[in-house]
């Protein structure tokens, strides 16, 4: 039932791809077409400077469709997740390390973590490129910088609005999740863009800039992960977005006096 259920969520998806890659592709077949007909008709333009603008857009075009088909095929794929402890202040300090690195120098980046080193099962690379998805539409709501804030905390149940059947394990409930929340200044979401965030090729961002992927790709994510993920934003003040993953158990430490079973006493 499980499988049934990612199965009817991926077609789901899948049918709010469709309608949009469809228009997309056609408006790129217009174009080849049309100035392919108009060469074929009249071979002689071939050479004239008419004739190469006709075929460099023709050309053009045939790489965007190549591209969309690209992207799409990285959506569909999703590779197989391979979970593992992941310890999150470890991932975080050297996810923010990179940022500072790499960002405008005016977006300042804190970390706010709980005591301790929680881990999460989640698949490793997926979760960074997860995180890094957050962090850079964090620094695009901040064109003239601001603060990007990272923050960790440990919380036995996840909010009754985010639960679903895979990642409420039910009444025996053992999972406790690690929360993890990126914080932005930015500009904020209005409602109707925060309503649609997590759509496929949803994006308000200009063609080019942004794919509409990034927070669909970290919403299959957190869900394939028995996790969820949930957006705060007011317009004007910035976004947290959170994502809850499932705890494992920090491993007991080395030296802990706790009893040695009898057989395994050397002698
Ligand atoms: P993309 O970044 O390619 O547009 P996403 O799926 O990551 O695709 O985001 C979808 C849309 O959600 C963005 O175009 C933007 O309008 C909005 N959004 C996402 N993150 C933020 C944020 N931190 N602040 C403001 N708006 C955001």
């Amino acid at each position: 039932t499980e499988e049934a259920l990612n199965h009817a969520q991926r077609l789901e998806s899948v049918g709010q791809l469709t309608g949009g890659i469809a228009h997309d592709f056609n408006n790129l077949l217009t174009v080849i077409q049309g100035n392919l007909q108009v060469l074929e008709e009249l071979p002689e333009l071939a050479h004239s400077s008419h004739g190469q603008r006709l075929l460099a857009a023709a050309a053009r075009a045939s790489r965007r469709g190549a591209e969309l088909t690209g992207k799409l095929l990285a959506f569909s794929r999703r590779q197989v997740l391979q979970p593992a402890a992941v310890d999150t202040h470890a991932l975080l300090h050297s996810l923010a390390d990179m940022l500072r690195r790499t960002l405008d120098q005016r977006i300042r980046i804190e970390i706010d973590t709980a005591p301790g080193h929680p881990l999460v099962m989640a698949d490793p690379g997926q979760l960074e490129s997860a995180l890094l998805n957050i962090a850079i539409n964090a620094r695009d709501a901040m064109p003239e910088g601001g603060t990007l804030r990272f923050r960790t905390g440990i919380c036995d149940a996840l909010p009754t609005d985010l639960r679903n059947e895979q990642n409420n394990p039910g009444s025996d409930g053992t999972t406790h999740f690690v929360a993890i929340s990126i914080t932005d200044s930015g500009t904020g979401m209005p409602d109707d863009v925060k309503e649609r965030a997590f759509e496929p090729f949803f994006t308000t961002k200009e063609a080019g800039r942004g794919t509409g992927l990034g927070l669909s790709t970290v919403y299959g994510f957190v869900n394939q992960s028995r996790g969820a993920v949930s957006i705060d934003s007011k317009v004007g003040q910035g976004t947290t977005v959170t994502l809850y993953l499932p705890r494992q158990q920090e491993p007991e430490e080395e030296e802990s006096d706790a009893p040695v079973a009898m057989e395994e006493l050397p002698g």
